[in-house]
């Protein structure tokens, strides 16, 4: 593809590279247009770094197109640098887009997924259209990125799209400059891409395309338990003003009393039913499109059973195009959590959520676009003045952070609980989405697959693997597996301080109070109430809480009148008396491990003092 450029004009030559999140994001296509525009000559192509350019023209376009480089820069676009040097010129007329070479270097940073644009919101409601409601409908802007991504270069071949060969019209669009879909690699239309269908939970199909929506539509109206996919894998969808409808998914989902998810039309019935600051719109409204926890309205009108027990619903906005078709006419509010057997993996495959969701859902809206990779809604909260991060994954991951200094390739495994991975090049943590816990078989499968991945996608072998100090947690364990490469044990609570300082870019020292579950300490009992003093480099363990017996281990979590005893215990001893929550349970056989020391590890842990003083307050009366 190139341009023609007028012969005898040029009196500079730059060579421009740019780094940051620039593929995958219709960058190029973008330097193209801005080169058209001031009659260039030259090349933008992708390197390892990110984009190169080489442009020659004269001195005020070169300017002109440099500013427009950083200020017109397409929205998903992230530059980290831009830097520029002149070179000599070279006798050429053209402007040359240089298209992914499998063979040759490629650029480093995948976007994530991103909800739909106004623009291609625009064209599904409009009737002539020829993508009207259709549910795959997406452009360089928005669509799904890191979930159908299966190898580098980004391109079509190397996603989930691979099987849908674009149509003429489509291929059009995708070949010209001009055209916003330019390079889009989730191109496709009603003619050439994926499809919706209906099932029965027996795998019986009902119907296709809109019959496929309208039928999901009126099952949800009758009370049913719908499993919908999307773009990182599938949710558990029923209307969330029927009691009977959220209690039955509880029941059937194992999932007793955490809040499930809500997603509403629109910002007007979010403020139906929730009280919402300005940032909390601005989170719920991004093109990241996370869960935002928000504070209950009276009169919200949804069943007590979606969020029983808290003040605030976890609330979002839709973000895939079928989501809208969905929630289309509707002024109430849909659960939408995540679709999984409680503390396994998200689905993302229709035989596989047809098998896993058995018993859950009564029936299935689906599509034939695979989903690569599973990755769940993120979570954010409004907490002192600033929205923060409490689950990071679709719409943020694989989005790198940046941190304040450079270092070597370290690959991070993390905990086995809420596992997430993250991989460090240069300047950049990628981190990756949510795991889960890796106890859990399919969660394992995940981990592995994630770390292939973010490997893969970053062309980068690690020079240390990084893992938790506990030896027993399998993502220690599959650390210790790496044949070859240099392994670091780090302290569970130093890699709490450790990160909370990368993230907000200080190098230290400082301290950390960190009030956690539990983690494995270099002196073998289990910390979690830690107040502790260093940088990234080390530690000291400058305060805790009391270490004290946890009858049972792990059981106690389980059955957290264990811990109340053991630490009523150590506060009363001999004058322990007698409280009405002790009736009910066999204390003196956990009093006597306790004293005696039986299976009752020592912990700091904060949690586990949580546990004990609810316990308490639970009975107090
Ligand atoms: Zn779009
Ligand atoms: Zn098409």
């Amino acid at each position: 593809m190139t341009i023609v450029v007028k012969e005898g004009t040029a009196s500079l030559r730059w060579r421009i590279s740019v780094s940051g999140i620039v593929q995958g994001v219709g960058f190029r296509p973008f330097v193209y247009r801005l080169a058209l525009e001031r009659g260039l000559s030259g090349f933008v192509a992708n390197t390892s770094e990110g984009v190169a350019i080489e442009a020659q023209g004269q001195a005020a376009q070169l300017e002109d197109f440099l500013v427009a480089l950083r200020e017109e820069a397409p929205p998903l676009a992230r530059i980290g640098e831009i830097v520029s040097c002149s070179i000599p010129l070279v006798e050429e007329s053209e402007f040359v887009f240089n298209h992914s070479d499998a063979s040759g270097p490629v650029a480093t940073l995948i976007s994530p997924d991103v909800a739909v644009c106004a623009e291609c919101l625009a064209e599904f409601f409009a009737p002539d259209d020829r993508r009207f409601r259709y549910p795959f409908i997406n452009c360089t802007n928005c669509g799904p990125r890191y979930t159908i991504i299966r190898g580098i270069p980004y391109d079509r071949p190397n996603t989930t799209m691979a099987d849908f060969a674009m149509c003429q019209a489509c291929r059009r669009e995708y070949d010209d400059p001009g055209n916003r879909r330019f390079h889009a690699q989730p191109n496709c239309c009603p003619e050439c891409g994926p499809h919706l269908t209906f099932a029965e939970a027996d795998g019986g199909r009902l119907g296709n395309g809109e019959a496929a929506v309208a039928e999901a539509s009126q099952r949800l109206a009758a009370g049913e338990i719908v499993a919908v996919k999307g773009i990182g894998g599938f949710h558990l969808a029923v209307d969330a003003a029927n009691a009977r409808a959220v209690e039955r998914l509880r029941q059937r989902k194992g999932r007793e009393a955490k809040p499930l998810a809500v997603m509403v039309a629109d910002l007007a019935a979010a403020r139906r039913i929730c009280r919402l600051e300005d940032m909390e719109v601005q989170a719920l409204t991004s093109r990241e499109r996370p869960i935002v926890l928000a504070d209950k309205k009276e009169g919200h009108g949804l069943a007590e059973a979606v969020a029983p027990g808290s003040d605030q619903f976890g609330l979002m906005l839709p973000y895939a195009p079928l989501h809208y078709l969905l929630l289309e006419g509707k002024a109430g509010a849909m659960v939408m959590t995540s679709g999984n057997r409680s503390e396994e993996p998200i689905c993302i495959e229709n035989d596989e959520a047809l098998l896993r969701l058995q018993g859950i859902a009564d029936c299935f809206l689906m599509h034939d676009r695979p989903i690569h990779l599973p990755c769940d809604d993120s979570v954010v909260s409004f907490q002192a003045g600033m929205v923060r991060q409490l689950r990071r994954s679709r719409g943020f991951a694989p989005g790198p952070l940046t941190l304040a200094e450079s270092g070597s390739m370290v690959l991070g495994v993390g905990a086995e609980l809420k596992n997430t991975v993250c991989l460090l090049k240069e300047k950049q943590a990628f981190c990756s989405q949510h795991i889960g816990d890796l106890k859990n078989l399919e969660a394992y499968r995940v981990f592995r697959q994630s770390l292939g991945q973010l490997a893969a996608l970053f062309e980068i072998t690690p020079a240390l693997v990084a893992h938790d100090l506990h030896p027993q947690y399998l993502s220690s364990r599959w650390a210790a597996e790496q044949q070859g490469l240099p392994t670091l044990a780090v302290q569970h609570h130093h890699a709490h301080l450790a990160a909370c300082l990368a993230e907000n870019r200080q190098a230290g020292p400082a301290i950390g109070i960190i009030l956690d579950g539990a983690g494995y300490g270099p002196d073998q009992t289990i910390w979690g109430g830690e107040v502790l003093l260093g940088d990234a480099r080390g530690y000291r363990r400058f305060a805790a809480l009391e270490s004290l017996p946890l009858p049972g281990g792990d059981a106690a979590v389980q059955a957290p009148w264990r811990t109340a005893l053991s630490y009523l215990q150590a506060a009363f001893g001999a004058d322990l008396p007698e409280l009405p929550f002790m009736a009910a349970h066999e204390c003196g056989m956990i009093l006597a491990m306790v004293g005696k020391g039986v299976n009752s590890p020592l912990t700091s842990s904060c949690g586990r003092l949580f546990d004990a003083e609810r316990r308490q307050a639970d009975h107090s009366v």
